[in-house]
């Protein structure tokens, strides 16, 4: 099955709801020119005034997380990526896209940053299996954090590298 990723767009005046398709990467790193797409005025009345401008989104995973990872400009969300990625939850996929270590040193800085993240926030709210998890793989990989540090923020460091005794 092929899934679908629609712009659309409607029509402020007359209602007319026009969409058009997206590729799973246009969808999931934005890179299609919106603007653009509301150049035109509306086939329907001839107004040019479109709002509730969308886009669904592809489901997160390993192949798009691949691309952003060996893309510098992409990005899932405009800031705070570390902490989008620790708010949904693919804890196993974002492991394994650092153990395999092949991404940009920025992108595995974001990750790094990401378990962190994960990892504070799962022992501060008794969230055990997920703590075990990311503590477990960060004690065992203190060389993964040294490479990367440059990249770490340093208040994240302060609260977390005290904690896999670093
Ligand atoms: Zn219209």
């Amino acid at each position: 099955m092929t899934e679908r990723y629609d712009l659309t767009k409607k029509c402020n005046k007359c209602g007319n709801i026009v969409t058009i398709s997206l590729t799973k990467i246009q969808a999931a790193f934005d890179t299609y020119d919106t603007n653009k797409f509301c150049e035109e005025n509306c086939d329907n009345c001839g107004v040019n005034h479109w709002k509730e401008i969308s886009i669904t989104t592809p489901k997160f995973d390993i192949e798009l997380l691949d691309i952003w990872g060996n893309t510098l400009d992409f990005q899932f969300w405009e800031q705070d990526e570390d902490l989008m990625f620790s708010s949904f939850g693919e804890i196993d996929i974002i492991l394994s896209a650092v153990n395999k270590d092949e991404y940009l040193p920025e992108k595995m800085g974001i990750l790094i940053n990401t378990l962190f993240v994960i990892l504070y926030d799962a022992k501060q709210n008794n969230f055990v299996d997920l703590e075990h998890k990311v503590f477990k793989y960060l004690q065992e990989n203190h060389h993964m954090i040294n490479k990367y540090q440059n990249h770490v923020d340093d208040y994240l460091k302060e609260k977390v590298l005290p904690i896999i005794n670093y």
